[in-house]
């Protein structure tokens, strides 16, 4: 199967070399055609100048890119070429009605589409370790699965389209309360005085530990946020929750409150900084009148 991979950032470049690594990768495209050119000639694939002749030349298309309307933009622009029976496999995090709109703009054209947004950090992109949340038809997914296993370690179909996206959501939900959780409870460590790497080796195997807190924990303790996931991308994320809560009339107070400090980061130049920056406004909390303990 010959793959197309579009969308070359934090995510997409790592699981475009691991589609090489498989042997499936034969073009990449970016919209920052430079990234592509590069990756390209490093790996001895093809960067075909545009989507719709990256589309003729592909039997399977993997995506990774912002949001919503990037991912559109990206079907948009392959629709007219895509070969019938092709494949595009969508990594992005996106909301499951934009996910429909994309399988109903191929479908006439005959392509198929899946939402397969991953999860697992920069970090599981690299070593092929994602999680996959999969949504569209069951035969798709079947041809998909040794593009999909290629990239991930857990890979699961979760029913018709849209699917993968609210598996996707529900993860998303987790994290944000994971994010603040660990933010908090670090801003309290360091004020106690503790000795920050001990407590988070220590911790890191104890009944609060996360992924996250193992992975993000110490870039609190050393004070910089390189992404990693980014605050502006969580905050898109949490805001596809927001919307399918609101289809059933309900606000959910960790989104909320999540959403509020992303604001509030973004707003202060932070929202290409990883979440983990939320700990700037923890240890804030303790800052004023220098937080010392009451006797
Ligand atoms: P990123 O580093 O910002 O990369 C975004 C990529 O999308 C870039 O290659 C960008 O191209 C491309 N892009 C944006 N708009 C486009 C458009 N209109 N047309 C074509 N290409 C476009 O983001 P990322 O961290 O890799 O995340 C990508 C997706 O994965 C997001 O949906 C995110 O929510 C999801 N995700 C991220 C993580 C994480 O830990 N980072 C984890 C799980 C899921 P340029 O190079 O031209 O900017």
């Amino acid at each position: 199967m010959r793959v197309g991979f579009v969308g070359l950032g934090a995510m997409g470049a790592h699981m475009a070399r691991n589609l090489h690594r498989a042997g499936f990768l034969s073009a990449v495209w970016n919209r920052t055609g430079e990234k592509a050119r590069a990756l390209a000639g490093e790996l001895s694939v093809q960067a075909p100048p545009t989507l719709a002749a990256l589309a003729s030349s592909i039997d399977a298309l993997v995506s990774c890119v912002s949001d919503d309307d990037d991912v559109l933009a990206v079907v948009q622009g392959i629709a007219p070429t895509a070969r019938s029976g092709a494949l595009v496999l969508d990594c992005s995090t996106i909301g499951a009605e934009t996910a429909r709109k994309a399988a109903e703009l191929l479908r006439p054209g005959g392509a198929e589409f899946l939402d397969c947004p991953v999860s697992g950090g920069v970090e599981g992109a690299r070593d092929a370790t994602l999680a996959i949340m999969a949504g569209g038809a069951s035969q798709a997914f079947e041809r998909a699965k040794p593009v999909l296993e290629a990239l991930g370690k857990t890979v699961t179909h979760f029913g018709p389209t849209g699917s993968g996206q609210a598996a996707k959501a529900t993860n998303q939900i987790m994290v944000a309360g994971i994010v603040e959780a660990v933010a908090e409870a670090m801003a309290f460590a360091r004020a106690q005085g503790l000795p920050l790497d001990k407590l988070i080796d220590t911790l890191g195997k104890g009944a609060g530990s996360s992924w996250y807190f193992v992975h993000r924990a110490p870039n609190m303790a050393r004070g910089t946020f390189p992404p990693g996931f980014r605050v502006r991308l969580h905050a898109k994320d949490l805001t596809i929750c927001r919307d399918m809560a609101a289809r059933f009339g309900v606000t959910l107070p960790v989104v909320e409150r999540m959403l509020d400090e992303y604001a509030e980061l973004i707003a202060r130049g932070y929202g290409d900084e990883d979440v983990s920056a939320t700990f700037r406004l923890k240890a804030e909390l303790f800052e004023p009148a220098g937080k010392a303990p009451r006797a």
